[in-house]
């Protein structure tokens, strides 16, 4: 049996999580390059909650975090939790995000576990795709992910 409203809500949910994806894509490609290495006991942080490959992280040190600009996107991600005005940390593939003032080891650890769960995923259009769908019925407090990433905080730490 076919449920016409439901097709169209997955096809609208899934243009949501595209439209997402490369947006992030985007916003890696233009600012990875200005974060910088993680020191020897960043390192350690990021080897403690398991990140493969902790050489390939970039903390960008911002003001804001970067968030869509699509007006839509934005509305949607709230609803689900995700309030990019309040965010102090956000992690996209190698490149972790902090707002100015805010780096401490606990959010490191934090936001290197969520690079060790994009490494499990094997890219960021994978992650990214696992991410997104886990706030559809969850939002962002009982995403697994966030979970995941909260139970590493405090044994990343040095
Ligand atoms: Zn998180």
């Amino acid at each position: 049996m076919t449920n016409g409203f439901n097709d169209f809500f997955s096809a609208m949910i899934n243009n949501l999580i595209a439209r997402g994806i490369s947006w992030a894509k985007k916003v890696v490609e233009e600012q990875a390059k200005e974060g910088r290495l993680l020191s020897d006991s960043e390192l350690i942080v990021a080897k403690k909650v398991g990140v493969r490959y902790p050489e390939r992280i970039r903390i960008v040190f911002v003001d804001q975090i970067p968030h869509p600009e699509d007006p839509q996107l934005l509305e949607i991600a709230q609803s689900y939790g995700l309030s990019f005005p309040s965010m102090i940390g956000l992690a996209l593939g190698y490149t972790i995000f902090i707002r100015n003032n805010n780096f401490s080891e606990k959010l490191l650890a934090h936001e290197c576990r969520h690079v060790y769960q994009f490494e499990q995923a094997g890219s960021i259009e994978s992650y990214l795709q696992n991410y997104l769908q886990s706030l559809l019925p969850n939002g962002y407090a009982n995403s697994p992910y966030e979970k995941d990433a909260q139970a590493w905080e405090k044994k990343g730490q040095s």
